[in-house]
């Protein structure tokens, strides 16, 4: 179980954005391994201080383990994932920009995020599963290990902009005169251009290939919930952090059940005799079926509910209700025999029989409430 987040930056729980990231910057100045290559520790300290900082530094994710735990986190689909970044100087990096220094250096591009939707049923949503997702996301060239050159040929310095990788250019405004400087256009900020371009990425030392990953979705995932992995989408330029991918999860319609939160309602059709007789009829539930007891005198739009028969909530702290409308469906298409039965139990019926024992808005009050029993 990972450290409590709050304990690892030595901060209060009501700490402020600006105490939890100068915690952080502390933390890390004395861990970092330029400054402390002795300890064999400094990394996995590190690590830990960058997850912390990732979970108090986000409102929502900080509000999501304030009330479910780093649990709440796993099953919301966070992970943090600093495989991503390489070495703990490219995660320093990451952070700080440029070692930990003070500034706005503009350094090599992340990646880009990368979105795909999968679909799963309802079974799985409330068991978990596993899925395969299949996407397209850039990744560096093998053939020219990313440099854009063909394996073998020289890289020259960019004619264009003498290797700095930028231009500058001067116009005249109302203001006077403005100077931008732009990416270089002709070695994309490299500074370098080989000589003879990959031939299988056109020099661009990165491309665009098809990706298969099996991914986990945690059991009472919600339709149009996302699950974002980190580093798994378009790959940066070097030296950068690769994009994220987010999997949007939809959750297929089912037959049987609507989903309301983590519990389920279904409708279950009993004939007029039964409900007025009572009796044990079965239930559909998810993974198969449960006998239900129903009072003499059942009416319609009663509604039952079967305690943990619902969906898992992601926080797994309980499972949900399963709310079994009744539907009492009167009897059609009578034969001779049965019209006669039913005759002379009509023949029969007294005030006492049809006096309900309770109003028609308690009724609609139940039906509309929470989880009558
Ligand atoms: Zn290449
Ligand atoms: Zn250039």
């Amino acid at each position: 179980m990972p450290r409590d987040p709050y304990e690892v930056l030595g901060v209060g729980r009501d700490a402020s954005g600006q105490q939890i990231k100068k915690a952080f910057r502390g933390l890390a100045r004395e861990l970092h391994p330029d400054v402390n290559a002795h300890d064999p520790q400094a990394e996995e300290k590190f690590k830990e201080a960058a997850e912390a900082y990732e979970i108090l530094s986000d409102d929502d994710r900080r509000a999501t383990y304030d009330r479910y735990g780093h649990d709440g986190l796993r099953s919301g689909g966070y992970a943090p994932n600093f495989d991503a970044f390489g070495s703990i100087g490219d995660l320093f990096e990451a952070f700080f920009g440029g070692g930990g220094g003070s500034g706005a250096r503009s350094g090599p591009m992340a990646g880009g995020d990368v979105a795909v939707a999968v679909e799963i049923d309802l079974l799985q949503a409330a068991e978990g599963a596993t899925v395969e997702v299949a996407y397209e996301a850039v990744e560096r060239c093998e053939h020219c290990h990313g440099n854009g050159a063909e394996p073998g040929t020289a890289i020259a310095t960019c004619e264009r902009c003498g290797g700095s990788g930028q231009l500058q250019t001067a116009s005249r405004t109302p203001f006077g005169q403005m100077v931008r400087t732009v990416v270089c256009d002709i070695c994309h900020g490299d500074g370098r251009v080989p000589e003879q371009p990959c031939r299988e990425c056109r020099g661009r030392g990165r491309r665009a290939a098809q990706h298969k990953l099996d991914i986990y979705i945690p059991a009472g995932i919600a339709n149009g919930q996302r699950i974002r992995l980190s580093g798994r989408g378009h790959v940066g330029e070097p030296g950068a952090p690769s994009g994220d991918l987010y999997v949007l999860v939809r959750v297929a319609d089912d037959t049987r059940f609507v989903r309301d939160g983590d519990d389920l309602i279904t409708a279950l059709d009993v004939a007029a005799p039964l409900a007025a007789l009572g009796g044990t009829v079965a239930v559909p539930t998810l993974d198969g079926t449960a006998d239900v007891e129903l009072e003499p005198g059942t009416q319609p739009g009663e509604i039952v509910t079967l305690r943990g028969e619902g969906m898992p909530s992601l926080s797994r702290a309980r499972r949900g209700n399963l709310r079994v409308v009744v539907n009492v469906v009167i009897p059609r298409r009578l034969s001779g025999e049965q019209r006669e039965l039913l005759e002379q139990l009509h023949a029969t019926l007294t005030e006492e029989n049809l006096r309900s024992d309770e109003s028609i808005f308690a009724k609609l009050r139940r039906a509309l409430g929470s989880q009558a029993a």
